[in-house]
């Protein structure tokens, strides 16, 4: 849906972003106009956006024809008429200070008087281009990630001009678009995200740089022992190193020797076929799980939360959006606010003093606002207070921060897996939060429970390999009672899937009773690829499933099914359309919330466990279910609708 208060936008540059916040706005229904300084460059932005297109519409992900897209797109050279009925410009050209203004200036003048106008910028200062308009109230940031198209976050930043009806606007255009903004209230080199990044890159290279760590000691203990997707060193080759090193002279900010040597040697990462790795005569980054054992991790980790301190105690960001910024924009496992009050903040703080004390080094400096919160007792998780609130006590279901849950008045409790960043990857805390939701839930209230993903990708993409990497041998048995809870749940379980359902989340499919899948979406057990075998019961449900020939093909062979042949094979009850998705799902409901709950429960109880047991034994618990089940209000009520031709009202009684 489109922002009622824009409606047509320009986009200024044609390259790598300018291209790709073209495509999402006209995929959001937006007319746009796309301006470069030459006929060829928005043409190559034009043909950018075409082959995306098809690409999304391969993968059925584009919910018209990319030609209806398209027909929204108009190309322009001559600046002038590009913005002449504009509501809205984002700018995406070269990140030039002095280019930027000049922009800025002609925008000014040739932009409707009302038009907001916007930068892209990663880097530099909104307040300075807004000084080159007569209009700087109506200037912010749009900071898309790269690239727009697939990442869902955009900061939305205030200049020192910038009035709340422009920041609202922006922020509402970025939410039409599908996406996810965060405010950044105040114009700091690095906005949010990128403030919390510096460290993270730049930490482990000073540890280089003293000869405290190596390389991969520090990429190998961030990736395997504390769930980041790619280590600092591996990030800095695939960005440029030379691109972190100018961020930094230009801020003046000290730069790590290694950082230095490397751009002087011109070894920039990938794209010069080397950098901290090789990856030409090399195998690049190929360090090992077991490289990081020794590697101080709190020390990147307590600056990073600093930074996080600095931007909440200076009111830039809130502990809630500096999570989601990290999560959407650098695909961190949780939000760096969230890993700090679980560390404890006395913690950081402890391992901040004592870095300081030792170096006397400025970037160990412990934020005032961090400060304030050990004094004040917010030690974090622990302390039910930190960065956070935490629900400390009382009973029934708490607030999760990885799952969303709605309990309705018929009795259908609905969770959702919400990482869609991680493709609602499974972690320790989101099936140890599954496995609280449904041990809380007043049983009474339910009537039925609805498995499904967050966005538009996966139900569940499988296990989070980083998160479970730290833990022993004893903590991973702990892993698998969120799948008993799921399937030992007193009432019926219905997976909805829509997209991946992989490994971890196959298994939580699994545990469901019933699954209802849309034509899109895979299934598979690839755990075997990684030399490891499904761990949340897979390999065993899928043996009772669909037997040993089929069960072993997925688990051997470790390929994705479609989910015709996965209806085909009885691991999924439908394989639907996806228009048709909710529909379907919805008569499942429907039928189990009319349904008698303890004649649905009894039902469960005897055929899961009667499928563990001989025959003799599982018609003895099915008589004894029925027996049971004979004084039950419920049947008396089923049996006289029945009669009466009338629809039963279960009571669960
Ligand atoms: P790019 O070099 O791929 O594209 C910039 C385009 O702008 C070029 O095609 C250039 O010809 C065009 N251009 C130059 N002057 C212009 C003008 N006066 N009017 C219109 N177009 C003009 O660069 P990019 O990677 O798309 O980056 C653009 C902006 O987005 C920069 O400010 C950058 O910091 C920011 N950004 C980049 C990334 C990223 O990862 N690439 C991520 C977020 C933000």
């Amino acid at each position: 849906m489109t922002d009622p208060d824009v409606r047509r936008v320009t986009v200024l540059g044609a390259g790598n972003m300018g291209h790709g916040i073209t495509e999402v706005a006209a995929m959001a229904g937006y007319d746009v106009t796309m301006r470069d300084v030459e006929a060829d460059l928005v043409a190559d932005g034009y043909e950018d956006i075409e082959w995306s297109l098809e690409k999304l519409a391969e993968k059925d992900r584009l919910d018209e024809p990319a030609d209806e897209i398209l027909a929204r797109i108009d190309t322009e050279v001559d600046l002038e008429t590009a913005v002449a009925d504009a509501d809205l410009v984002i700018e995406a050209a070269p990140e030039r200070m002095d280019l930027k203004k000049e922009i800025f200036a002609d925008l000014d003048e040739y932009a409707p008087d009302d038009a907001l106008l916007a930068s892209n910028t990663s880097s530099l200062s909104i307040t300075e281009m807004a000084s080159a308009t007569v209009r700087p109230d109506q200037v912010l940031g749009l900071h898309f990630f790269n690239p727009p198209v697939k990442m869902d976050l955009v900061e939305v930043i205030y200049g020192d001009e910038t009035s709340d009806e422009t920041a609202e606007t922006g922020y509402e255009f970025v939410e039409s678009l599908g996406k996810t903004p965060i405010y950044v209230r105040k114009d700091v080199r690095g906005f949010v995200v990128n403030t919390v990044l510096g460290p993270f890159s730049a930490e482990p290279a000073w540890m280089v740089s003293n000869g405290e760590a190596t390389v991969r000691e520090a990429d190998a203990a961030m990736v395997h022992r504390r769930g980041y997707p790619m280590g600092p060193f591996e990030l800095a080759d695939l960005t440029g190193i030379d691109v972190g090193y100018h961020v930094r002279k230009e801020a003046g900010t000290p730069i790590p020797p290694i950082m230095a040597e490397k751009v002087e040697a011109e070894e920039l990462g990938r794209k010069t076929g080397k950098g901290y790795y090789d990856y030409e005569d090399g195998d690049g980054a190929d360090y090992e799980p077991g490289d990081g054992e020794g590697f101080d991790t709190l020390r990147v980790e307590a600056r990073m939360i600093n930074e996080a301190a600095y931007l909440v105690g200076d009111d830039v960001a809130m502990p809630d959006e500096i999570d989601t910024g990290v999560k959407l924009g650098l695909g961190f496992p949780e939000g760096i606010c969230r890993r700090a009050d679980k560390i404890g903040l006395d913690a950081v703080l402890e391992k901040l003093e004592t870095l300081y004390e030792e170096t006397g080094d400025d970037r160990f400096a412990p934020d005032d606002y961090l400060v304030e919160l050990v004094e004040s007792g917010r030690t974090g998780e622990d302390a039910g207070a930190g960065f956070h609130e935490y629900d400390t006590g009382g009973s029934g279901p708490g607030d999760y921060r990885l799952l969303n849950y709605e309990l309705d008045d018929d009795g259908l409790l609905a969770v959702e897996l919400d990482r869609p960043e991680r493709m609602n990857a499974l972690s320790g805390d989101l099936l140890e939060e599954i496995d609280d939701l449904l041990s809380a839930v007043d049983v009474d209230d339910v009537r039925c429970v609805t498995f499904e993903g967050a966005g538009d990708r996966a139900f569940s993409a499988g296990a989070d390999i980083g998160g479970f990497a730290e833990l022993s041998p004893t903590d991973a048995m702990d892993v698998t009672p969120a799948f008993e809870t799921v399937h030992d749940f007193d009432r019926p379980t219905i997976a909805k899937i829509d997209g991946f359902c992989l490994g971890a989340g196959l298994e939580l499919a699994l545990a469901c009773d019933l699954r209802i899948a849309t034509e899109r979406s895979q299934f598979g057990a690839p755990e075997i690829g990684l030399g490891l075998i499904p761990g949340g019961g897979g390999t065993q449900r899928l043996l009772r499933l669909l037997g040993e020939t089929r069960a072993k093909e997925l688990v051997f062979r470790g390929n994705h099914i479609d989910a015709e042949r996965a209806a085909d094979w009885g691991l999924a009850n439908r394989a639907v359309p996806a228009e048709e998705f909710d529909t379907v799902v919805g008569e499942f409901v429907d039928d189990i919330l009319e349904g008698p709950p303890v004649g649905l429960k009894v039902a469960k109880t005897v055929m899961n466990e009667g499928a563990d047991a001989s025959l003799d034994a599982a018609l003895a618990m099915e008589s004894q279910g029925f027996g049971l089940l004979m004084s039950t209000e419920d049947v008396r009520e089923g049996t006289a609708a029945f009669r009466e031709d009338r629809e039963p009202e279960f009571t669960g009684k």
